[in-house]
């Protein structure tokens, strides 16, 4: 089924100088972006994304982090879309991910993963709406 899910690449991805690297490989994968930005934001802005960890014992940091610097946030397209860009991303803690995936590759540590992407068909659309209004969102075949 085609679907559309949110990615992030991280500010620690974005510190990397990862964003070519990343895009490369959902573009390699035939995960299409249809909608991109860069952006900064704020701690309020970081809080309210990921609303759904409030109360855990990382979501301060968690959120000061997502806040440090500058990410690029996409809308990706394809064929079950939300659960390749997780399996090309890895487990949420690099030391567990797979060999070959992005955060095994590239992140420091369970927090600082280098990308975000969408669980769930609700979960990227709420993300999505977060971040894109309809007209930021392209048509691509
Ligand atoms: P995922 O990003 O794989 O969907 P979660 O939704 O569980 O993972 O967590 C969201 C983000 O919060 C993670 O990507 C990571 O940056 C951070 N995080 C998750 N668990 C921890 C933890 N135990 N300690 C610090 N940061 C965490
Ligand atoms: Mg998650």
């Amino acid at each position: 089924m085609e679907e559309k899910t949110l990615s992030i690449i991280k500010p620690d991805g974005v510190r990397k100088n990862l964003i070519g690297e990343v895009i490369k490989r959902f573009e390699e994968n035939g995960l299409i972006p249809v909608a991109m930005k860069m952006l900064h934001l704020t701690k309020k802005e970081a809080e309210g994304f990921y609303a759904v960890h409030k109360g855990k014992p990382f979501y301060d940091s968690l959120t000061t982090f997502m806040s440090s610097g500058p990410i690029v946030v996409m809308i990706l397209k394809g064929e079950n879309a939300i659960e390749l860009n997780r399996k090309l991303m890895g487990a949420t803690n690099p030391e567990e991910a797979e060999e070959g995936t992005i955060r095994r590759q590239y992140g420091d540590n369970i927090e600082q993963n280098i990308v975000h992407g969408s669980d769930a068909p609700e979960t990227a659309e709420t993300e999505i709406v977060y971040f894109f209004n309809s007209l930021e969102v392209c048509s691509r075949p």
